[in-house]
């Protein structure tokens, strides 16, 4: 193609680059699929472990006040610093998540579904549809406090009002030797957003929409989600629901556990934070590989941050710089990519980008559908033997070939 004809992206996108092998990709899927169509402006944040920790985090900061400016972002796999990576690194400090600090700015909910490919069968035979999963992104374990009790002693609860009214304590354990506490807190008003972009997701996705907790056993914190769900759903959605032959459904979580064997997908299952954290990896294991997972973060204001959800592959980096090729899937990075560019598009009201990155989708699927794909999917993949597993760049390359005879 030549310069002229480029795709012009109307609005500033903000990128967020990360680390090890998903860097390597982010560059790649840029330079190999993205740069030659279209001409686009990106506001360039670089989350590099050394970069965050240079600026004492405060780049994962701006890039998240970015994100509140333009609308839309785009982010790669970034290292959580471990004291082995403030040696590996040379470190001032282990800087926090990004991710962690990312939501707790935008708040809002983490919404994931896998990449279905015909060659690449879920491990449970009944799911013939994605299951998507809605993760609260705030609060809970995730900003929590805790305490190591170092002998005999009482712990408590405490609540001290701002308004002088009566201070609320309860005994949490009146310990007789070592233990530990832990006080986790959510607020009425980032459960609101969360039970409200899960059902917009289900009304713009058309699918159901379960909400798991465990309210038979957590009577006033659980039992407040679930509330502030029935609430959210009765006054907003119902109508909308039952006109588009849609449900909503809550149910205890090991309850849905055990119904979502038995579905055919097609669902969005809305967990809390760490209900999320935990059942997004086995959905996305069992359905293929983490590398075939989309995701991203809607907050409550309509800020959409996609993202690279899997890690940085840090062997295969490794494994790079030494020189040696790998097949590192990089699925997750080009659809984290589309769906900036399919959600850019729709919000400034330029067909042609959205067509744009529909058209590298399909590419992108009919490559590992035509039987080339990384060394990861060909394990999994039903083609057996006949499957091609091709390194990383000859990935690319034949993704931009199909592309090619589609533009
Ligand atoms: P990882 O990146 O999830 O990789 C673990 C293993 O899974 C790889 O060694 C590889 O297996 C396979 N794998 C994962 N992604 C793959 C891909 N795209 N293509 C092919 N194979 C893939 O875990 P990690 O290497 O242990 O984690 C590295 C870093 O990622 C950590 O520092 C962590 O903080 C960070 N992390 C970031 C995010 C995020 O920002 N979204 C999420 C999770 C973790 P084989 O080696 O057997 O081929
Ligand atoms: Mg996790």
């Amino acid at each position: 193609m030549t310069l002229k004809s480029k795709i012009q992206v109307k609005n500033t996108i903000v990128e967020l680059d990360g680390d090890e092998m998903t860097r390597i990709m982010w560059a790649m899927t840029k330079d190999k699929l993205l740069i030659p169509y279209l001409d686009m402006e990106t506001d360039y944040y670089d989350l590099h472990i050394k970069h965050r920790d240079d600026t004492d985090d405060q780049v994962t900061k701006d890039a998240a006040a970015a994100i509140q400016k333009h609308g839309v972002g785009v982010k790669c796999a970034t290292i959580t610093a471990t004291q082995d990576r403030v040696k590996e690194y040379e470190l001032k400090q282990e800087t926090k998540s990004p991710n962690g600090t990312i939501r707790a700015i935008l708040d809002g909910t983490v919404f994931r579904a896998p990449i279905m490919v015909k060659n690449i069968i879920p491990a449970n035979r009944n799911w013939k549809r994605p299951i998507h999963i809605g993760r609260h992104a705030y609060g809970d374990v995730y900003a929590n406090q805790e305490i190591r009790v170092s002998g005999p002693g009482r712990t408590e609860l405490t609540y001290i009002p701002d308004d002088n009214s009566e201070t609320v304590t309860k005994v949490i354990h009146q310990f007789n030797g070592p233990g530990i506490i832990q006080g986790i807190h959510n607020t009425d008003a980032s459960i609101r957003s969360f039970a409200a972009a899960c059902f917009a997701y289900g009304y713009d996705r058309k699918v159901d929409v379960w909400f798991s907790a465990k309210d038979t056993i957590s009577k006033t914190y659980d039992t407040n989600f679930k509330k502030i769900f029935d609430d959210e759903y009765d006054i907003n959605w119902k109508s909308k629901y039952d006109e588009a032959k849609l449900t909503y459904f809550y149910t205890l979580i090991d309850d849905v556990v055990a119904r979502i064997m038995k579905t055919e997908g097609g669902i969005l299952w809305a967990c809390k934070n760490y209900d999320g954290d935990v059942m997004s990896d086995m959905l996305a294991s069992a359905y293929g590989s983490l590398a075939l997972m989309t995701s991203v973060l809607v907050s409550p204001q309509g800020y959409f941050m996609y993202e690279a959800a899997p890690g940085t592959v840090q062997r295969h980096y490794y494994k790079h710089l030494q020189g040696e090729k790998t097949s590192t899937n990089p699925m997750a990075i080009i659809f984290a990519w589309t769906g900036c560019l399919k959600k850019r598009g729709e919000l400034d009201g330029t067909l042609g980008v959205s067509d744009f990155a529909a058209k590298l989708e399909e590419s992108a699927l009919e490559t590992i559908e035509g039987g080339t794909m990384t060394g990861d999917l060909v394990k999994i993949s039903t083609q057996g033997e006949s499957a091609q597993a091709v390194f990383m760049e000859d990935f690319f390359d034949a993704i931009k070939e199909r592309l090619d005879s589609k533009l």
